[in-house]
């Protein structure tokens, strides 16, 4: 008798447990994503700029003995961490502890601007006087700078923007020439360019990404019990991208980064 030949399964990269402001437990966040017929990942926020997130070292440690204790029973989960680009924990983590995670994934929760204040992500006055596209072109830089110095495998929701400019159409911002820009740098960077739930790229941009030789990867960047594991939308994405199905980012199957 030959054995049925393995079932491919989409990976939710990004989701997030109750180490940081998810609502599942680590162990109830596997038990939805196998039962949606999805391989599970648990990529909390690991900085010192979330609120309710790991902030520290020792923090990151204990998390990781947690989740490698849970992957005892649950081997096809990808112990994961979401890092702020602008934060300093990434940066602070001792390179045997990087070592220990199934991939990691790296955003953009604030950039820096030319006059070097910070604008979040998630702040809700706009800078006086600044301009959408002069910001656009700083958000770039910072993303180019991101992909040349975190050694993260994944750039969660690329089209995050912050709070005053997210009513405008993403493809006036996103200016063909910026994507291009976006997948270049991931794509010399080895990065592969997250299809998020939550902040869904428009469709050209992940195209771009797919035609750059940049590997796609699915998140849910679920919270919830409803959201964890709901990879309907960006596989549908990803594969209306031109993207096959075996070659979305799956860390046990393609490995990491270096
Ligand atoms: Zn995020
Ligand atoms: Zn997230």
């Amino acid at each position: 008798m030959t054995a049925p030949a393995p079932v491919w399964r989409p990976r939710d990269c990004h989701a997030h447990t109750t180490f940081s402001d998810g609502v599942l437990a680590p162990k109830a966040l596997v038990e939805v994503a196998r039962e949606r017929g999805v391989r599970p990942s648990i990529a909390d926020h690991l900085s010192g700029d979330v609120s309710s997130a790991v902030g520290t070292v020792a923090g990151v440690v204990h998390y990781l003995d947690v989740l490698e204790r849970l992957r005892a029973d649950a081997p096809e989960l990808s112990i994961a961490g979401e890092f702020c680009w602008h934060d300093t924990l990434w940066r602070d983590l001792p390179r045997e502890q990087w070592a220990r995670f199934g991939h990691t994934v790296g955003s953009l929760h604030a950039v820096w601007l030319p006059s070097g204040a910070r604008m979040h992500m998630f702040q809700r006055h706009w800078t006086e006087g600044l301009d959408a596209q002069a910001y656009m072109d700083a958000h770039v830089e910072n993303l180019e700078r991101f992909a040349r110095e975190m050694p993260v495998d994944v750039l969660a929701h690329p089209t995050l923007l912050p709070h005053a400019l997210r009513a405008r159409p993403l493809p006036e911002l996103w200016t063909e020439a910026r994507e291009e820009r976006a997948v270049r740098a991931l794509a010399d960077a080895g990065i592969a360019f997250e299809v998020s739930n939550r902040y869904r790229p428009h469709a050209r941009f992940v195209a771009r990404a797919v035609a750059a030789g940049v590997r796609l990867s699915l998140g849910s960047d679920g919270h919830t019990f409803d959201q964890v594991a709901d990879l309907a939308w960006p596989l549908a994405t990803a594969r209306e991208a031109g993207a096959r199905d075996e070659e979305l980012y799956d860390p046990q199957a393609h490995g990491r980064r270096q």
